[in-house]
């Protein structure tokens, strides 16, 4: 299939709002830039279905403007970005023959030199707009709560993040991503809203779409610590190939205890149980951090038949779906990055210690 070109509108063509995100094919083969003029003349750009299955910005934007700015100006310009209504159609994160969409902005490795000229001219457009901010919807799947990620660690930033949520991930890489790519130029952030289709994430990505639309500014005084709880990756967890294991009271290599998901973005406290093992057994887990060492003692003890954590981490994208974890991993490993100790947080990139590289969640 040939490279998709951009759609540009500056009005939402008719019947746009009835469409679910499987019907806008009929509208667009490719990436839409929708501009909505409102009061304040500086956009916020909201960027939908980057992942044509991952419906709830798309859900969110239409409800948003169908509630009442059917009647209402706009506060604030909006420009609508649909990323992939093909794959949406098919209700896939991309087709075969496309790339991951995320992956194909300015910052991205190896993308294909037709892919990275449309994403290249979408992001020139967009900064010749100078917009307040930039905000990018997606769903992930398993048991997480919702919240956003940035890409630099700005009190502008950190401040809009807390808008949607108090808990906040700090990630650079993979490269690629529109919010990465937009990062140097306004605040830009990744929203993450749970399942796709549940009504709490297009709810919550609703009620603060609203609120970005109703900012005057974005000020750089620092954001009180406790409005932001900032994390960043550490570690993907495998479990090890040879290892059988389970969930609950079974008899195997390592048993998980039940509901572990739960645990999802929760801080737990160094020594906390996350299951059983067989006395004898080899070490079940393999963690490794940012630049590929392995640093599974750092977090795991395996002592009297207990896996234990042997440091204050908090765990994301932990699944109980065995096929995920034998393909993919078990969880991810954050640690809190203590920001409010840092004086220069409000102007630069305060980069702590060994932070130079940072993965992005499942689901991104
Ligand atoms: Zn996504």
């Amino acid at each position: 299939m040939a490279t998709p070109q951009l759609t540009e509108l500056d009005h939402l063509p008719d019947g746009l709002l009835e469409r679910p995100a499987s019907a806008l094919y009929q509208h667009f083969d490719g990436p839409a830039l929708i501009s909505l003029r409102g009061q304040r003349e500086q956009p916020l750009v909201v960027s939908v279905l980057q992942h044509g299955n991952e419906t709830t910005g798309w859900e969110a934007v239409r409800r948003l403007l169908k509630s009442h700015y059917h009647v209402d100006e706009l506060p604030r310009s909006l420009v609508i970005l649909v990323g992939n209504p093909l794959a949406a159609k098919r209700g896939l994160r991309r087709l075969d023959d496309q790339p991951d969409f995320n992956r194909c902005w300015p910052g991205g490795n190896g993308v294909d030199p037709e892919y990275a000229a449309l994403f290249r001219g979408i992001h020139d457009r967009l900064l010749q707009m100078r917009p307040l901010a930039c905000i990018d919807i997606h769903n992930n799947t398993g048991l997480n709560p919702h919240y956003a990620a940035v890409n630099r660690i700005r009190s502008d930033y950190l401040r809009l993040a807390s808008l949607f949520s108090s808990k906040v991930v700090y990630f650079t890489m993979p490269g690629g991503t529109l919010s990465h790519s937009m990062a140097e130029f306004c605040p830009s952030l990744t929203l993450e809203c749970g399942q796709a289709g549940d009504i709490h994430g297009t709810d919550h990505s609703m009620a603060f779409l609203e609120a970005c639309l109703h900012l005057d500014e974005l000020p750089l005084t620092p954001v009180d610590a406790d409005a932001v709880h900032l994390f960043h990756m550490v570690a993907t967890v495998k479990v090890r190939d040879d290892v059988l294991f389970g969930f609950g009271r079974v008899p195997t290599d390592l048993a998980f205890r039940e509901n572990l998901d739960q645990f999802n973005f929760c801080e737990l406290p160094a020594g906390t149980a996350l299951g059983d093992l067989r006395v004898g057994a080899p070490p079940p887990l393999l963690a490794v951090d940012t630049e590929g060492a392995e640093v599974t003692d750092r977090y795991f003890s395996f002592d009297r038949g207990e896996l234990r954590t042997t440091r204050d981490v908090m765990p994301s994208m932990l699944t109980q779906d065995r096929r995920v974890i034998q393909q993919d991993c078990l969880c991810y490993l954050m640690e809190r990055i203590h920001f409010e100790d840092n004086e220069e947080v409000t102007g630069i990139d305060p980069l702590p210690e060994g932070m130079a590289r940072s993965d992005t969640p499942r689901g991104a």
